[in-house]
């Protein structure tokens, strides 16, 4: 029987609810099942049934026109690009595009939703069945089945006023009609940890083929999670709940782990899971109810009259389909065949969309796969991830980055060098050749060499003579040698072969 927390997901647990009253045995006696909802606000210029512009940080109501207000009398107009981003979204998550779909109108009171209801997608939606794998943290790979995604409207943002005086709740609607794909999972997640892995893996697929920013703190996507708990995999399932306001990663990790104790707490003590929706109150680190069970019948959908139902034709499936960037299995792949990279290496390479670009940039400039791979997995991720950059915003860009490589390869530098020079250039913002300048980074000149080898043969006549004896591992004390006299800067590979030149002489 599967743990109900990963090992991860305990210490998280234990750090956040101390007190807890379950008793450790009885985790490990039920499976939790998971199921996410991820909204992702489509890249378009405009929004999903209007001209009005999709746009963040605009001021304030703004870009809300008559069709975002829903005034009297106007009619929606499906943009076209949000139909072709859907359709790529959904290919790459390899479900099936409907032939016919439609649009229905879902209905709820809230100040944040203009017309009442919100154009969404019910018993049609354009796209079902696809699939999303990935790997754990410990390589074990998981598919997840795609139950469907739908495209809707956005609604508004209500901003809460906490000054001093009357409370007051301010309206903006420009996030009203900004286009959303949702995308249901089937409940086939077992644990936070696969729930956070198939969510990156997720959002990786929608920035490769660039229908979404999913920017997770600015809203660009956002996660719901159904979590409920069974006693083993042969169980029927749970009750679930579904969590709201889940952020970050962070929050879905840690509220999702926090609903299954909280569930577990609830059956060990004799009582029932209630089917609720529930807030995550990241800094209280606890769910807290908002309502109990809805239906859909709550929402009185029906077909929108204003959008008639639509096909999508074969053609332009095909067409998307041609025009789809190379996801990230396909690129992993490549690069096993076309670079002959580890296939570890080729994967955290490809992971991220912009890690990819800026490894390729670096090869095609200086066109070594092995060297720049190193580079960029080693060095550049190393770096960014520790000091938490963008990699747009780092210094050291794809062309420095190349010009390093070169002038390491054409032993201008050396290794030592190449990695302080790095530094530089992405400490400093300079060029590499700067940095070469200012720090005078100079590899030994060769021709000085061969009179500082000399020298160290005769300084050390017990260890050559070992040498010439068979002891070939008392060479890398000659060469270590070597090195110290040039401070370091002579390049090995030079030092290695006049060494080598020199025992053989005295043969
Ligand atoms: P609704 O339309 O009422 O939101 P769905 O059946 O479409 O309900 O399910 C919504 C989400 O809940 C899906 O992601 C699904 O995988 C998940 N889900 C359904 N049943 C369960 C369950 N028993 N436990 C956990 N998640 C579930
Ligand atoms: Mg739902």
């Amino acid at each position: 029987m599967a743990n109900v927390l990963a090992p991860w997901g305990a210490a998280r647990f234990r750090e956040c609810v101390a007190e807890t009253t379950i008793a450790p045995t009885s985790l490990t006696a039920y499976e939790p099942v998971i199921g996410l909802e991820v909204h992702c606000q489509l890249k378009t210029r405009s929004k999903i049934f209007s001209p009005d512009p999709n746009q963040f940080g605009a001021p304030a109501n703004s870009l809300a026109g008559p069709v975002t207000l829903g005034l009297p009398g106007v009619l929606p107009v499906l943009n076209q690009a949000v139909l072709r981003l859907a359709i790529m979204a959904g290919r790459a998550l390899e479900c099936k595009i409907a032939s016919i779909t439609k649009f229905d109108r879902k209905h709820y009171f809230y100040p944040d939703l203009p017309k009442g209801y919100q154009i969404s997608q019910y018993d049609m939606p354009y796209a079902t069945g696809g699939r999303v794998s990935f790997e754990l943290a410990d390589g074990s790979p998981r598919t997840v089945r795609i139950h469907r995604i739908h495209m809707e409207e956005d609604a508004g943002k209500l901003l809460h006023s906490a000054g001093g005086g009357d409370p007051v709740s301010y309206v903006d609607l420009n996030r009203a009609g900004v286009p959303l794909l949702e995308i249901v999972s089937e409940p086939d997640l077992r644990s936070s940890e696969e729930a956070y892995y198939y969510l990156q893996t997720l959002r990786n697929i929608l920035r490769y083929i660039d229908v979404t920013d999913g920017n997770m703190e600015e809203g660009s996507l956002r996660c719901d999670a159904n979590v409920s708990i069974r006693r083993g995999p042969d169980a029927p399932f749970g009750t679930r709940v579904e969590i709201k306001n889940l952020n970050s990663f962070r929050a879905v990790r840690a509220a999702i782990d926090y609903e299954i104790m909280r569930q577990a707490d609830v059956l060990e003590s004799g009582g029932k899971v209630i089917q609720s929706t529930v807030l995550w109150d990241a800094d209280r680190r606890e769910t807290r109810l908002m309502r109990t069970k809805e239906d859909a019948e709550d929402y009185r959908y029906f077909p929108d009259p204003d959008l008639t139902s639509f096909t999508i034709e074969s053609d332009l499936i095909r067409e998307i389909e041609q025009t789809m960037p190379e996801l990230p299995d396909a690129k992993r792949d490549r690069y096993v065949a076309e670079f002959g990279l580890p296939l570890y290496d080729a994967s955290v390479l490809t992971r991220e969309k912009e890690v990819a670009t800026y490894f390729e940039e670096v090869n095609r400039l200086c066109g070594d796969p092995k060297k720049s791979s190193n580079w960029v997995k080693d060095e550049v991720l190393g770096v960014i991830n520790k000091q938490d950059i963008a990699l747009p915003d780092f210094a050291c860009t794809a062309k420095r980055l190349a010009r390093i490589i070169q002038l390491l390869s054409d032993g201008k530098l050396t290794g030592r060098m190449a990695k302080q020079v790095f530094e530089h250039v992405y400490q400093e913002d300079i060029e590499p050749e700067a940095a070469i300048e200012k720090y005078n980074y100079k590899p030994v000149d060769s021709s000085a060499l061969p009179a500082i080898i000399d020298q160290v043969f005769t300084e050390n006549p017990d260890n050559v003579q070992k040498i010439l004896d068979g002891n070939d591992r008392v060479k890398g004390f000659l060469v270590g040698q070597v090195m110290q006299k040039t401070r370091g800067q002579a390049p090995p590979q030079e030092v290695n072969r006049l060494i080598d030149e020199k025992l053989e002489s005295l043969k």
